[in-house]
Formats: structure tokens, C-alpha cells, sequence
């Protein structure tokens, strides 16, 4: 019988899981499924960060310390920081660009666009923004009552705890001063970096620095270092090839648990808030598809070669599903390491360190969707951005998907400054939080695979990408 590979078990467990859920959702057993089954979603997640953290500083070391020269590195190092920029800019405007073309925000009916439009201007008046289009609705009291209610209605969002949490997170970044992202790269206590997920780039500073520092000790000395580390790291890729033997389970049960969180015990509940930001979800899907299946391939037709259209998605296939499956570059991040690295032949002395940079700071999903989601919500409340503020966009999206975290989420915490960089309300991410969790899962993909294209063109490059497309891509996981 011929094997079936391993990306598409794990799709197939995927839809298992949405529809356990459904059923479980109709017969009411929502509750068992988040009580026993879901569970299993959350080990999966743990395994895989576990392992992440670890493989991460080991592979930096190892990368580096393989590298042979310092300069190399400044190199690659250089473009890779380049080539990350570049294809961030370019998914900002391709989002903008969506946006600007299919308007999803004029597409709700007129009504309550005029509602939202005068809650706009009491909490704009307020917060002491100037709007310049805008009548003065202020001075007409039957307005103002009805501004009051929609203003009620926006605060009750506001009360759900995990929204408040959201919005302390996106207040905390946005106090901290110009350098403080510099600061916090370097860390004081390299235990705690470790010991906290969030502070991977930490970990990559200490890889680098270690490993670089390595380059410059005696080679007869530092052998027995090189060769630990080399040994640990391998360890570590049969740990994620071991728990891979289990995704596509673990992947059903993870998507068993977020689609009945969602619907609990009412199927119906889900598809009427889809209804209302439909168009919305669509043209964020529809520029995340055109990044995926055409502006990745062509960046790999131009840059890379060898790679045929099918291979590169059979070669990225686990990798890609699995990021939807968990909507977190981090936890897939070792999984995306084995791929690029034993599918699409990309040398480890790349990979090592511009897949987790990529990981933590490239996030080509993130920031096209949060230029689509601005865009939306200001033609939600009818107000045209002008050209220079759909410029702040590029920046302030492109700086936030940079800050975001390679968690699920994190994106619509940091859309609240991209919000307010244009003047508008950050309570705002609250329309749009119901159907987060299905778009954040499709810009993890986006991510991941950016990341991916990029490593492979600084390979090339470089002279280190040996693709063989002869190869099995589950080979990578077989645990002989
Ligand atoms: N979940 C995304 C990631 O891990 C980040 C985001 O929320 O957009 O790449």
C-alpha cells in the first residue's frame, strides 16, 4: 500500500477535528471535548515549545560555530535582515492594496455605518483628535443618546477579561522608549531568557554570541564544545521527529478544541459572526492566498530555481499545516527547521540562525492582515484614510508585526498600535476578535512560509541550497 505522507495526515486529522467538534457541538457534548480531548491539543503545543527554546540555542551554536569565519555571518546576516524587511514591506501592500480594491467595511449596510461613524467622533473628541471631514454630531442631542448606547455597547467588549489583557499588552509596549526594543534583545540573566518563551530573541543573542565567540578560541580547545553541542542538537531533532510520529492525533484534538470553544453548543453562533465580517475575513484570506500561491513560488522561480511549484508545498507541507493547526510560528518552528533543512536542502549553516530571527521577526501574515484589518475597520466607521496615513500603515504594521510575538494572537494585540498610530480607537480590535483565531491561522502559515522562501534565497545565495527532489519529505521525520 502506498504510504500516505505525513502532511496529509496531519490535514486529515485537521478536519477530523472540525468535524468532531461540529457534531459534538450538535448533540451537546461541547464540554466533553474541551474536558477530554482538547487536552491532548495543549500537550502538543508544550512538546513542541519545549523542544523549540532549546533546538533554537543549540542549532545557533552549532550553525555559527561550523561557520568557519565571522565575516560570513555579518554576510548573511546583513541580507537576511534585508531580504526579511523587503518581503514585509511588499505583504503591507499587498494588503493595503486588497483592502483599498474591495472595501469589505462598505460593504456593511449604511445604517449602522453612520452609528459607528458618530461613536467615532465622541470617543475622537474625547481622546482630543481633530476630525476634519466630520460634521459636528456633539451639538444634536438625539445623536448623542444614541452615540451613548453604541459607546455602552463598545465598553461591555471591553469588559471580557481576555480583551482587557489584550489591551494592558499593547499599553505596555507602546510606553517603553525608542531603544527599548534594542534593550530588551540583550538579556541580563540568560536562565530567565531561557526560562521564558516569549524571549527567543534573547536566546538567538546568546547563540550568536556564544557561537561567535567560539570562532575566535583556539580549534584544537573548543573541539569537544563544537562536538557536544552538534550532539545535542541532534538530540533534540529526534525529539521533534518523535512527536511528529503523533500530529496528525494531536492535531485533531487541537482543532477539536478551538472549534468547540468557538461554537460550544451552537453551531449557529458561529456562522452568524461570520456573516457580519465575511468580506472582511475573505480579502485577508485573498491576500494571504496570493502571498502563498504566487508571490513565494515566484520569489523561488527567480531567486532559487530547481524547486518545482508542487515540491516546494510537498517539501513545506508539515510545516505549513502544522502552523495552522497551532497559529504559532514559535511551536512550529522546529518542525519548519527540519523541513527547510532536509526537504528543501537549505544548509544548516542558514537555516541555524535566519529561520528562528525569521520566526520571531518575520511576519509577512501579521502585517498584511493587520493593514487589511485597519483599513476595514476605518471603512467601517466611514473614515477615508488619506495617503499619508495609509503610509503610517506600512511603518506602524510593518514595525508591529516585527514586536509581534510568535504566538496565537499576538498580531490583533499589536494591531492596537497600528490603530492608534492612525488615529483610531484601539477598542476597535473587538469587532474584529470573533473571527481572529481562524485568520490568525492562516497568517501562521503566511509566516512560516516567508520565513522559509527567504532562508532558501539567502542559501542560494550563498551556495549553500542542494535540493534534491528525489527525496521522500517525510524522510525528514523517520525516527531510524
Ligand atoms: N500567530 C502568529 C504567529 O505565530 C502571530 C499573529 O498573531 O499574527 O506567527
Amino acid at each position: 500500500m502506498k504510504k500516505i505522507a505525513l502532511h496529509w495526515k496531519i490535514i486529515i486529522g485537521l478536519v477530523l477535528g472540525i468535524v468532531w467538534a461540529l457534531i459534538s457541538s450538535q448533540l451537546g457534548w461541547s464540554q466533553f471535548t474541551i474536558d477530554w480531548i482538547a487536552p491532548f491539543g495543549k500537550i502538543f503545543i508544550n512538546l513542541l515549545k519545549l523542544i523549540a527554546v532549546p533546538l533554537v540555542l543549540f542549532s545557533i551554536i552549532s550553525g555559527v560555530a561550523n561557520l568557519g569565519d565571522p565575516a560570513s555571518l555579518g554576510r548573511m546576516g546583513g541580507k537576511t535582515l534585508l531580504a526579511y524587511l523587503l518581503t514585509t514591506v511588499l505583504a503591507v501592500g499587498m494588503g493595503l492594496t486588497m483592502v483599498n480594491l474591495i472595501k469589505p467595511g462598505k460593504l456593511i449596510d449604511e445604517q449602522s455605518r453612520i452609528d459607528n461613524r458618530i461613536s467615532y467622533e465622541i470617543w475622537a473628541a474625547e481622546e482630543g483628535y481633530v476630525i476634519k471631514d466630520g460634521i459636528n454630531y456633539l451639538q444634536d442631542p438625539e445623536f448623542m443618546d444614541r452615540a451613548r448606547e453604541i459607546s455602552d455597547l463598545t465598553k461591555s467588549d471591553l469588559q471580557d477579561a481576555s480583551m482587557n489583557d489584550k489591551m494592558k499588552a499593547a499599553d505596555a509596549t507602546k510606553d517603553a522608549g525608542p531603544l527599548q526594543p534594542l534593550v530588551d534583545i540583550v538579556p541580563d540573566n540568560f536562565f530567565s531568557s531561557l526560562a521564558d518563551n516569549g524571549l527567543m530573541l534573547q536566546v538567538i543573542f546568546f547563540g550568536l554570541f556564544f557561537g561567535i565567540s567560539m570562532l575566535f578560541i583556539d580549534q584544537k580547545k573548543v573541539a569537544p564544545v563544537t562536538k557536544a553541542v552538534d550532539g545535542i542538537m541532534e538530540v533534540f531533532l529526534k525529539m521533534v521527529d518523535f512527536t511528529m510520529q503523533a500530529a496528525p492525533f494531536f492535531v485533531f484534538a487541537l482543532l477539536a478544541g478551538v472549534v468547540s470553544q468557538m461554537a460550544g453548543n451552537d453551531i449557529g453562533k458561529v456562522v452568524e459572526i461570520f456573516k457580519g465580517l465575511s468580506w472582511y475575513s475573505l480579502t485577508v484570506f485573498g491576500g494571504l492566498a496570493l502571498m502563498i500561491f504566487v508571490i513565494y513560488p515566484l520569489v523561488f522561480k527567480i531567486f532559487v530555481r530547481k524547486v518545482s511549484y508542487f515540491g516546494f508545498f510537498r517539501a513545506m507541507g508539515p510545516a505549513q499545516t502544522l502552523a495552522f493547526s497551532t497559529s504559532s510560528s514559535a511551536a512550529t518552528l522546529p518542525v519548519t527547521m527540519e523541513c527547510v533543512e532536509d526537504n528543501l536542502g537549505v544548509d544548516k549553516k542558514v537555516t541555524s540562525f535566519v529561520l528562528p530571527i525569521g520566526a520571531t521577526v518575520n511576519m509577512d501574515g501579521t502585517c498584511l492582515y493587520q493593514a487589511v484589518a485597519v483599513v476595514f475597520l476605518a471603512q467601517l466607521h466611514m473614515i477615508d484614510l488619506t495617503l499619508g496615513q495609509q503610509l503610517t500603515i506600512v511603518l506602524t504594521a510593518t514595525l508591529a508585526s516585527i514586536g509581534s510575538a510568535a504566538v496565537p494572537s499576538a498580531g490583533l494585540v499589536m494591531l492596537i498600535i497600528v490603530l492608534e498610530s492612525v488615529g483610531l480607537n484601539p477598542a476597535w480590535i473587538g469587532i474584529i476578535f470573533p473571527v481572529d483565531r481562524i485568520l490568525d491561522m492562516c497568517r501562521t502559515v503566511v509566516n512560516v512560509t516567508g520565513d522559509a522562501t527567504v532562508s532558501s534565497v539567502i542559501a542560494k545565495g550563498e551556495g549553500l541550497f542542494n535540493y534534491n527532489p528525489n527525496k521522500a519529505p517525510d524522510e525528514a521525520f523517520d525516527i531510524e
